[in-house]
C-alpha cells in the first residue's frame, strides 16, 4: 500500500488524541479492507469508550487557550492546514482510493472538495461579528457577542471520507471550538492522514482529536453522553440520528444532522435533454451513487419519457466500472457486501413487480464481488420499495408521470427532504416547481451542487442545521447577551 504514496508519514495506524497516537491497552485492533478487491490493507488500534474520554478531556484542556487566540491566529493555523492537505492531494486520494473504492478523479476532487471548507472557514473565523442594538433604557446599553460553544464531536461517514470531516472541524475550529473526531470504521485512514496534516500544520495539542474504532456504539455513547462536549455534528443514516439525537437530549447538547435523502430528480417535457441527461449522470452515478444527494428518483413527464430514457441509456452504457486506480474508471466498488447486497434487492423487488431493465440490473461479477453495473430502469413505479428506499448504489429508476402537481406531489411524497433537481427551460415553472419543492437543496438545470459557498442541509427527516456558506459556523457559536447596565 505505501508504495502508492510519496510521503508513508500520512498513513497512521492509531488514535490522535493531544497531539499523540496512542491506541487501547488491550493492543486490540481492527482491519481496513480495499473495497474494490477484498485486499487486507492494514491494521488499525481499535479504540473504545477510555481513549473518547481522553479525548474530550485533551480537547477541553485545549479549549480555553484556542479560544482565546485572536480569529487571524487561528485563521492562520487553518490556512497552513488547508495549503498540506492541497499539497498532499495526490496521497490522501490514493489513501481515499485504496480504503473507500472511488475512481481516482473522484477521490482528488474531494480532497480540493474538502480543503474549501478550511479555506472557507479561515476567513469566516474573522466575520463572527457581535451587534450593538438599539437599547431599551437609556441607563443601559444592550450587545451580543458570538462565542464558540465548546468541545464539539464530530461522528462522520465513509463516503466522503474527507469533506464530511472537514466540513464540520473548519467551522468549529474557526469559532473557536476543540473537537473529538469519529470516522467511519471503514475509512479511517483518510482521517487519520488529516489529523497528521493538522498536526504539521501546528493546530495545537488537543484541539483536534480523532478516535477510531470499530465500536461505533461505545464511542458515541462517550461523545453523546459526555457533559464537557456540547455540540455533536453527525453526518450518516436517519435512523442512527435519531437514535443520537435521543442520546444527546439527556444532557441537553446542541445538535446538527446531516441524514438520508431520496432526491428526486425531476424532468419536465420543455426541458433542454441533453442538459438533463448529464445533470442525472453527475447527481446519479458520483461515487457510484453513494452520496446523500444522488438522484434517488428520476420523474420523467410523458412527452419525453423514451427520449430521455434512450439517451441516458446510451450515455451510462459507455461507463467503464472496475477499481478506481485504473484510468478511465468511473464507477467503482460499493462499499460493503451488505451495500451490494441492498441494491440487489432493490432491483430484483422492482423488476418483480414489472419495472424493465434498460441497462444492467446485475452485479458486475468480472469487475469483482462488490461492483453493480451502472443501470437504468423503466416503468418504475411508486409501490416498488426503490420509490421509498435510498438506493447508495449505481441505480437510475425513471417514473412516469404526467402533469407538474403530479411531479411536485410525487417528489415530496417522502419523509426525506435533503436534495432535489429539476430540469426546464419555463421560467415561471422554475419558481412554481423550486418553491414546492420540499427540500433543502435545490438544482434548477444543474445537476452538481454542493460547494463550500452554499449552505448545505436537509429538511424533515434529512436532518438540521446548514453545512458550509456564511451560515456554517452559526452552528458552532452561542450567541451571548451582555446588557451594561449603570451607565
Ligand atoms: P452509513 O450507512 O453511511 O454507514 P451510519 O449512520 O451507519 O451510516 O454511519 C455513519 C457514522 O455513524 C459512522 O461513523 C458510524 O460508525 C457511526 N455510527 C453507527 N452507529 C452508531 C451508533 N450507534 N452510535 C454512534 N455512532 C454510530
Amino acid at each position: 500500500m505505501k508504495k502508492l504514496l510519496t510521503q508513508t508519514t500520512l498513513v497512521k495506524s492509531k488514535s490522535y488524541i493531544a497531539g499523540t497516537w496512542v491506541g487501547p491497552k488491550s493492543g486490540k485492533t481492527f482491519s481496513v479492507i480495499n473495497p474494490a478487491n477484498g485486499e487486507h490493507l492494514m491494521e488499525v488500534s481499535d479504540s473504545g469508550a477510555d481513549e473518547t474520554t481522553l479525548a474530550i478531556e485533551a480537547a477541553e484542556k485545549a479549549q480555553k487557550s484556542w479560544q482565546t487566540l485572536t480569529a487571524k491566529e487561528r485563521a492562520t493555523l487553518l490556512r497552513r492546514w488547508n495549503q498540506l492537505i492541497l499539497e498532499n492531494q495526490d496521497d490522501l486520494a490514493s489513501l481515499m482510493t485504496l480504503e473507500q473504492g472511488k475512481p481516482l478523479a473522484e477521490a482528488k476532487g474531494e480532497v480540493v472538495y474538502g480543503a474549501s471548507f478550511i479555506d472557507w472557514f479561515a476567513d469566516e473565523a474573522r466575520r463572527l461579528y457581535g451587534d450593538v442594538i438599539p437599547t431599551f433604557a437609556n441607563d443601559r446599553r444592550v450587545l451580543t457577542i458570538k462565542q464558540g460553544i465548546g468541545v464539539v464531536a464530530a461522528i462522520t461517514p465513509w463516503n466522503f471520507p474527507i469533506a464530511m470531516i472537514t466540513r464540520k472541524a473548519g467551522p468549529a475550529l474557526a469559532a473557536g471550538c476543540t473537537i473529538v473526531i469519529k470516522p467511519s470504521d471503514e475509512t479511517p485512514l483518510s482521517a487519520l492522514a488529516l489529523a497528521e496534516l493538522a498536526h504539521q500544520a501546528g493546530i495545537p495539542v488537543g484541539v483536534l482529536n480523532v478516535v477510531v474504532g470499530k465500536d461505533a456504539k461505545a464511542i458515541g455513547g462517550v461523545l453523546t453522553s459526555h457533559p464537557t462536549v456540547r455540540k455533536l455534528s453527525f453526518t450518516g443514516s436517519t435512523p442512527v440520528g435519531k437514535l443520537l439525537l435521543s442520546q444527546c437530549a439527556q444532557t441537553v447538547k446542541r445538535t446538527s444532522m446531516e441524514l438520508g435523502g431520496n432526491a428526486p430528480f425531476i424532468v419536465f417535457d420543455d426541458a433542454d435533454l441533453d442538459a438533463a441527461v448529464e445533470g442525472a449522470i453527475a447527481s446519479k452515478y458520483r461515487n457510484a451513487g453513494q452520496t446523500c444527494v444522488c438522484a434517488n428518483r428520476i420523474l420523467v413527464q410523458d412527452g419525453v419519457y423514451d427520449a430521455f430514457a434512450e439517451k441516458l441509456a446510451a450515455r451510462v452504457a459507455t461507463f467503464e466500472t472496475g477499481e478506481g486506480f485504473k484510468d478511465g474508471v468511473t464507477i467503482g466498488p460499493l462499499i460493503n457486501p451488505a451495500a451490494i447486497n441492498k441494491v440487489e434487492e432493490l432491483v430484483q423487488d422492482a423488476v418483480r413487480k414489472g419495472a424493465k431493465t434498460l441497462l444492467g440490473g446485475v452485479k458486475a461479477c468480472e469487475a469483482g464481488a462488490q461492483f453493480f453495473e451502472p443501470t437504468i430502469l423503466t416503468n418504475v413505479t411508486q409501490d416498488m420499495a426503490i420509490f421509498s428506499n435510498e438506493i447508495f448504489g449505481p441505480v437510475a429508476p425513471l417514473f412516469r408521470f404526467s402533469t407538474e402537481g403530479e411531479a411536485i406531489a410525487l417528489a415530496n411524497d417522502t419523509p426525506f427532504g435533503l436534495a432535489a433537481y429539476f430540469y426546464t427551460q419555463n421560467i415561471g415553472r422554475t419558481w412554481r416547481v423550486g418553491e414546492a419543492l420540499e427540500y433543502g437543496l435545490v438544482g434548477i438545470n444543474e445537476g452538481l451542487i454542493s460547494s463550500e459557498v452554499a449552505p448545505f442541509g436537509g429538511m424533515k427527516e434529512s436532518g438540521s442545521g446548514r453545512e458550509g456558506s456564511k451560515y456554517g459556523i452559526d452552528e458552532y457559536v452561542e450567541i451571548k447577551y451582555l446588557c451594561m447596565g449603570g451607565l
